[in-house]
């Protein structure tokens, strides 16, 4: 039996099991390959810049909410060079309520660059990718992997959170990504590229549909036989508290609610309408000045907003 490679700073599951990589990978690309999610971006016809556009919008939005912005998206600019032929503030305004409108900024900033830099074709090379503005380490690695079939540890939150109980055997892993979580994820990584792009996808599938935060369904997942976690007795959680978001009377609400005023504005709009949507003036000003210092909303000399033109 094959003895999978010793991770340094990796935490010991809770019992010695099988090598994880063999009982792993098969079932899990079995099982996504009938369980896997018709989505738009796994489309051969979504191409690229199709799977560029869906990680963007993926990394803090659900599904569900992303389909119909994404379709939108696509439609109206199939290719990096529409999008960059616009300015950056179209991007704001069709990034519609997806949340943290910076990222709208950034794919415009990326897609600027693919028309400049590449022809206007996505890269398929995880540097090239990386050194795009606006493209960081998971995205870099999710585009390579799933638009071009590369071999790359692609570590979004399902995937952690499957490594952290399927192999390391806790509940959770860190709040933020750590050395030790990439080296792990890199020595599970099949060897021959399909197979690791596959991986990857189901990896990330099975953390989305099957291995939940809050109430993993083990009873219908592929590698519950072998799964750490499981057979320690799923021990709780026993790390720092999990905080989740919260949204109402944020600063964030008050950006949304300004940003929706100017998205449904084809004029630029006065000061007034943006005191409109939110009565605490401190509060409405700080979002006001966050929006303007991201680059998100354009002042004018006349004391009037618009969407950025770039
Ligand atoms: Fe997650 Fe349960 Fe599957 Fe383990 S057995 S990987 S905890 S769904």
């Amino acid at each position: 039996m094959a003895v999978r490679p010793a991770v340094a700073g990796e935490r010991a599951p809770h019992r010695p099991g099988p090598a994880p990589e063999a009982p792993l990978h098969g079932p899990v690309i079995d099982w996504f390959g009938t369980h896997a999610r018709d989505l738009p971006w796994r489309r051969r016809s979504a191409g690229p810049w199709g799977v560029m556009v869906s990680e963007f919008m993926l990394q803090q939005t659900p599904v569900s909410r992303v389909l119909p912005v994404y379709e939108q998206w696509l439609a109206r600019w199939p290719r990096p060079a529409d999008l960059a032929a616009e300015p950056p503030g179209e991007a704001v305004r069709a990034w519609g309520r997806l949340g943290y409108p910076r990222r709208a900024l950034r794919l415009h900033a990326a897609a600027t660059a693919i028309a400049e830099r590449h022809g206007g074709t996505v890269p398929d090379d995880h540097d090239a990718l990386l050194a795009l503005p606006g493209v960081g380490e998971y995205t870099a690695a999710a585009v390579a992997s799933f638009a071009y079939g590369r071999r790359h540890a692609v570590l979004d939150t399902n995937v952690r959170r499957v490594l952290a109980r399927a192999v390391t055997g806790v509940e959770y892993p860190p709040t933020a990504t750590t050395a030790a979580e990439r080296r792990l994820a890199r020595a599970l990584l099949p060897e021959d590229e399909p197979t690791a792009a596959r991986w990857a996808a189901a990896s990330m599938e099975l953390g989305a549909l099957v291995c939940t935060a809050r109430k993993p369904e083990c009873h219908r997942c592929p590698i519950s036989a072998s799964c750490a976690w499981r057979l320690a007795g799923s021990p709780a959680h026993d790390g720092p508290p999990r905080r989740g978001q919260t949204y109402a009377g944020t600063d964030r609400q008050v950006r949304g609610k300004l940003l929706a005023v100017l998205r449904a504005a084809t004029e630029p709009v006065p000061q007034e309408a943006l005191d409109a949507v939110w009565d605490e003036p401190v509060q409405r000003a700080r979002a006001l000045d966050g929006l303007v210092a991201d680059g998100l909303v354009e002042p004018l000399a006349d004391g009037l907003y618009r969407l950025p033109h770039g």
